[in-house]
């Protein structure tokens, strides 16, 4: 029979599943991928608008090693046209490693007696954030296990206390939360508590593939996972991540998931994700995955340009899980936030590695440990600006006032004075003197970049008072 995208088209509506992997297959198995298609939908992307399933697939589809250079090529010009240059800078914090589910992937599965399992606690937690504080961190993202002791109302604790540290002129101005779905009532409790976005990955978008590798708990339930953001929102918690754990399963089919649930939030709730993840898998404790899907370095980088194409809006998020070398290539094909400074082993922000008698209280092993002053280092000297903004969800811009990214001349107008503004705060706070003379001149060069006379007066004014010790001025 004929491949009949029509016949697929699930109704989208709200807390329903609206993944069909018959539908994701025939996009890729029948959609033609010529020269003239690729370009085509390169040209809607860099108009701004959001690629369907069909157009994705064309990019998906394009093997010769022209069109995937013209591919990368877009995604470059994508980024610089609505992100600039800005790479938004935070770390991840594990608060507890205890799980009830048997995910095949992870180090803290359920069945991994080696694992040394450790909740942080208050005063723990309280040191780890002053430590990253002192590092010049301001963005955080908690992560947990799925445990009944990591209540919403426990992660709501977690998050006031970690607003309520502040240590010189170090705080943390947004919490992110990676931990399990919640219901409706317990994503109202973390939102009160003011994080910014909620993630959850799907891991793979594949249902039969999903039960081979989650063998217990309740992470087990598909469907359950695959509405979780679906409740966020019905909860008010328009800010959500979205991800795939790259290796599970036929990369292509991810990515076409990744904007499937795309489609069904903006059909849903007129707002698309504020963020995609896109993990690779790594060596952990215990791990048992089918190498045969494990993501090459060149898949992987088409996979984030097509990923930057498809939806051009959305932040896109690369952690420590890659090498620097990996980190540096990739990032310039549509990445704008990275972690840095990264340590996944419980306690480890604030302990020194002799006090650490933890191995094995990590999730899995990650592949860049440079501290967070030698990654803005090396970003300044590529040109990159940091970034520590936290300016948008703080007033308010979340959701569908985020799509204000649409508004020509939003970033110009809001994010590249901030980044300047946070930098300049990180330069007078916590770097050394060489990185922050070659930042000033990055500085300097962006504000002779921008055009609007009146915002170029207010962002000197407001550096000059950060100078004068004054501390979280933003647009
Ligand atoms: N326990 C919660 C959950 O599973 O959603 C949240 C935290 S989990 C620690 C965060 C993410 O780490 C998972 O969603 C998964 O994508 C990723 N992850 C797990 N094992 C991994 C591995 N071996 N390599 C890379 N990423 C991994
Ligand atoms: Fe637990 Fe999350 Fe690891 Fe699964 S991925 S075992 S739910 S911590």
């Amino acid at each position: 029979m004929k491949f009949n995208p029509e016949q697929y088209k699930i109704k989208d509506q709200r807390m329903e599943p609206f993944i069909d992997p018959d539908e994701i297959w025939d996009y890729i198995n029948n959609t033609k991928s010529t020269k003239e298609r690729v370009r085509e939908v390169i040209a809607k992307s860099l108009s701004k608008k959001r690629l369907s399933l069909e157009d994705t697939a064309v990019l998906i589809n394009a093997t010769d090693p022209e069109l995937i250079e013209e591919i990368k090529q877009g995604a470059k010009d994508l980024k610089t046209k609505i992100y600039g240059n800005r790479i938004v800078l935070f770390a991840p914090l594990y608060v507890g490693n205890k799980c009830t589910n048997n995910c095949k992937y992870c180090g803290f599965r359920t069945t991994n007696k080696d694992a040394v399992r450790k909740t942080l606690s208050n005063n723990e937690l309280i040191s780890e954030v002053e430590a990253l504080e002192d590092n010049g961190q301001k963005r955080l993202i908690l992560v947990y296990g799925e445990h009944r002791d990591y209540s919403p109302e426990y992660i709501a604790e977690n998050v006031k206390t970690v607003y309520g540290v502040k240590k010189g002129n170090g705080e943390i101005r947004r919490v992110n939360i990676n931990a399990a779905p919640l219901d409706i009532e317990g994503f109202k409790t973390v939102k009160d508590a003011g994080i910014g976005t909620y993630q959850v990955f799907q891991e793979t978008y594949h249902p039969e593939e999903y039960k081979k590798y989650h063998l217990g708990g309740k992470k087990k339930d598909f469907n359950y996972r695959l509405t979780s953001l679906d409740r966020a929102q019905e909860a008010g918690l328009d800010d959500v991540g979205i991800g795939a754990l790259f290796g599970l399963y036929d990369w292509r089919y991810e990515v076409l998931g990744m904007v499937r649930h795309t489609n069904h939030f903006e059909a849903c709730y007129n707002v698309g994700p504020h963020t995609l993840s896109f993990p690779r898998i790594k060596d952990a404790s215990s791990i048992d995955v089918n190498p045969d899907y494990l993501v090459s370095d060149e898949e992987f980088v088409r996979l984030i340009a097509i990923l930057r194409l498809a939806v051009p809006y959305t932040g896109m998020i690369l952690t420590a899980r890659e090498s620097a070398d990996v980190r540096r290539e990739v990032m310039e094909f549509g990445v704008s936030q990275i972690d840095g400074g990264t340590k996944l082993e419980l306690g480890a922000y604030h302990q020194s590695q002799n006090e650490e008698q933890n191995l094995n209280k990590e999730q899995f092993a990650i592949s860049d440990d440079r501290s967070l002053a030698e990654i803005i280092d090396e970003l300044i000297e590529n040109e990159y600006l940091p970034s520590f903004c936290t300016a948008c969800y703080r007033l308010g811009r979340t959701g569908e006032h985020f799509m204000e990214f649409s508004v020509p001349g939003f970033i110009k107008r809001f994010c590249t004075p901030n980044a300047i503004l946070t930098l300049a705060e990180y330069l007078q706070d916590y770097a050394n003197e060489e990185t922050a003379k070659k930042a000033w001149r990055v500085i300097d060069k962006e504000i002779k970049a921008m055009d609007n006379e009146k915002v170029v007066s207010q962002l000197k004014e407001r550096i000059e008072k950060i100078k004068n010790g004054e501390r979280d001025l933003y647009f």
